[in-house]
């Protein structure tokens, strides 16, 4: 049964040999951890239990799949680089870029960085005092960057468990956006 998001794939696309989001992301399901390929994962050619894979595996769809704005220089792979949608609790709408860890530098380098910014800067835009906030993190690893047009804030290291919140200020009539640990409650 193809899942909504699947239907969304932009026609031509596919993952190919590309396996980058098997490396990037932890699943637990198959005790695969952060940053290393997963067992399961035949380089060049993708999961080797593709049919009894988990479902957190079988319901991603990469936003270079979705997205037709995304151009050849965003396919994973060549990249380095895993675009993601996410939402957080209260309607807060991000972009998560997570980094190949074997390219830790590669956001930062042109074209990417580039267009990393004008993402950030159009989040800003559309951040207003009330309502959805809008952000972009580029997660390393385990570290977390919340990207702002004119910087870039170290949110230091989550473990698998850690849950980020984001936040605005609002004061002289600036809007300022943060995001941090959640801390767990009690
Ligand atoms: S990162 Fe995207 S293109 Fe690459 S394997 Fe995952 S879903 Fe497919
Ligand atoms: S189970 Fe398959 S799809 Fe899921 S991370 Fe491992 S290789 Fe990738």
């Amino acid at each position: 049964m193809r899942t909504s998001l699947e239907a969304k794939i932009v026609p031509g696309r596919r993952c190919g040999s590309c396996t980058l989001c098997c490396k990037v992301f932890a699943v637990p399901d198959v005790e695969s951890p952060r940053s290393a390929l997963c067992g399961h994962c035949v380089v060049g050619e993708g999961c080797s239990i593709h049919h009894a894979r988990p479902a957190i595996c079988r319901e991603f769809f990469c936003n270079w799949l979705l997205i037709e704005t995304l151009g050849p220089e965003w396919q994973p792979e060549r990249a380095g680089l895993v675009l993601q949608s996410v939402a957080l609790p209260g309607g807060h709408q991000g972009l998560a870029i997570h980094v190949d860890p074997d390219v830790p530098d590669r956001w930062r380098a042109q074209p990417y960085y580039g267009r990393i910014k004008a993402w950030a800067a159009k989040a800003q835009q559309q951040t207003k005092p009330d309502g959805p906030i809008y952000f972009v993190i580029a997660e390393v690893h385990r570290r977390n960057f919340l990207v702002l047009p004119e910087r870039e804030v170290d949110l230091g290291d989550f473990d698998d468990h850690e849950q980020m919140t984001i936040e605005r200020r609002v004061a002289n009539g600036r809007i300022e956006v943060f995001a941090r640990k959640l801390q767990p409650a009690g």
